[in-house]
């Protein structure tokens, strides 16, 4: 038939669900998941590097021994085993918790839609850094709270900007719930938040009454040194933390939590229930019984050394064919480095000629609530082997170049202008996907 197809059921969906929107994005990544093209777009961890004859004989034996149970319906909490272990896990980022206090979730994106859930009303207002993880993003703005921006550096979130925006919030009498932030190998900003702005951020949402709402799939990715202490680690009052088996075992499992002070957490757990009655059993009885009888730190420092190969590869492929003026963070653990392009190239309208050029990234517009970040783009060097991601920086140094030629042939004809209005600009991307996560 072709033609524009119209929703019949436009006008009966509830108004939180104007925040959602499917996106041109998406469209282009069917594109960009082609094998022949180099995708630097997802966040996929590299799950080749996982035994797996070992985990396959893990779940053949647990369902033969203990199948009735792990296949049953099981606590809303999250089975007691998992949660004792999952202490154990973040014992190791310095936090002391009771298992009474962790809700295990499906994956920490479940964690995301919980908290806020129980937290946000609409017009509510969400600090966020700049640039966020856009499936926080796509959450947040599911319930229709705000989120506002606070600036980041290369010591991660900053400080003043943060007591800033704290003070123009209450002096605009806006009601915010919390901050949200990634403090180790930021999604997408590749940064850690240094060990001294770690206190001086407490200080601040202490002070103003804000919770935090600290987000750390990759705190044990690290690749030059220990875990650095959690903010949970630092105090139990007014801090949510989210954790996540995504990066450091499988993502497929989707085994996440949430460890909160012990009034939320009775929140958290109805709320779950209300959402899936309980969180999948048998994947809990896989994790659960992987981290019992499995070498599972040793496997974290085989993901380390497989990252660590691959941002080094990224880091020296962008510093040999990136053009003079672009601008790229330098990880010390995680999956990403967040690129500045040179004389404010648009990165969103670049993204279709990436494609076509046979190499995809995240556009950095993905990651602000209000559209703005469209010079910056994300890179992931987590997934392609070495020698696909030397190949895809070549590729995407050759798009940069084009863009520039083009940009001086035009910048001489008067009264040209160089908004990217022809190649047709994809809309934000609002949810994560797979593709995006
Ligand atoms: N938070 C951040 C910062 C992430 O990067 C991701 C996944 N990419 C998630 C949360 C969600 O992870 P999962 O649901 O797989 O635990």
């Amino acid at each position: 038939m072709g033609g524009v197809e119209l929703d019949p059921y436009t006008d009966r969906y509830a108004a939180r669900t104007r925040g959602m929107s499917a996106s041109a994005i998406r469209a282009l990544f069917a594109v960009a998941s082609r094998p022949e093209v180099v995708s630097l777009a997802g966040g996929m961890p590299f799950i080749d590097a996982l035994p797996l004859d070992a985990v396959g004989e893990l779940v053949a034996t647990m369902v033969r021994e203990r199948g009735t149970v792990a296949l049953q319906y099981g606590s809303g909490q999250g089975l007691p085993a998992l949660r004792e272990q999952i202490c154990e896990v973040m014992a190791l980022e310095g936090i002391e918790a009771s298992p009474d206090d962790v809700v295990v979730t499906v994956g920490s994106q479940q964690a995301l839609d919980l908290v806020t859930r129980i937290f946000c009303d609409p017009g509510d207002v969400v600090l966020a850094e700049a640039p966020s993880y856009v499936g926080a993003l796509g959450t947040f703005s599911s319930y229709q709270a705000d989120v506002v921006h606070v600036p980041m550096d290369d010591a991660g979130l900053i400080p003043a900007a943060l007591e800033s925006a704290c003070e123009e919030m209450a002096r605009a009498n806006r009601t915010v719930k919390f901050l949200y932030t990634v403090p180790n190998f930021h999604n997408p900003a590749g940064v850690s938040l240094s060990v001294p702005r770690r206190d001086e951020v407490l200080a601040i949402t202490q002070r103003y009454g804000i919770m935090v709402l600290e987000d750390n799939p990759y705190g044990l990715l690290g690749f030059d040194s220990d875990p650095v202490v959690a903010l949970r680690g630092r105090t139990d009052e007014g801090v949510l933390y989210l954790g996540s088996f995504s990066k450091t075992f499988a993502p497929g499992l989707r085994v996440g939590w949430v460890l909160a002070p012990h009034a939320v957490r009775e929140k958290l757990v109805l709320a779950a229930e209300a959402s899936v009655l309980c969180p999948p059993q048998f994947t809990q009885t896989i994790v659960s019984d992987y981290l019992r009888t499995q070498p599972w730190q040793q496997q974290i420092k085989v993901y380390q050394e497989v990252y660590r190969e691959r941002r080094d590869t990224i880091l020296d492929a962008l510093a040999q064919h990136l053009p003079e003026g672009t601008r790229w963070t330098r990880p010390a653990g995680g999956f990403y480095t967040w690129v500045t392009l040179p004389h404010g190239l648009d990165a969103t309208a670049m993204l279709p000629r990436a494609v076509q050029g046979r190499v995809a990234y995240v556009p950095g517009s993905a990651f602000y609530a209000d559209g703005s970040g469209t010079s910056m783009m994300r890179l992931s060097y987590c997934y392609p082997p070495p020698e696909r991601i030397r190949e895809g920086v070549r590729r995407l140094a050759s798009v940069i170049d084009e863009e520039l030629e083009t940009r001086s042939t035009f910048a001489d004809e008067p009264g040209t202008d160089l908004a990217p209005a022809d190649v047709g600009v994809p809309e934000a991307v609002t949810a994560p996907g797979p593709d995006t996560a």
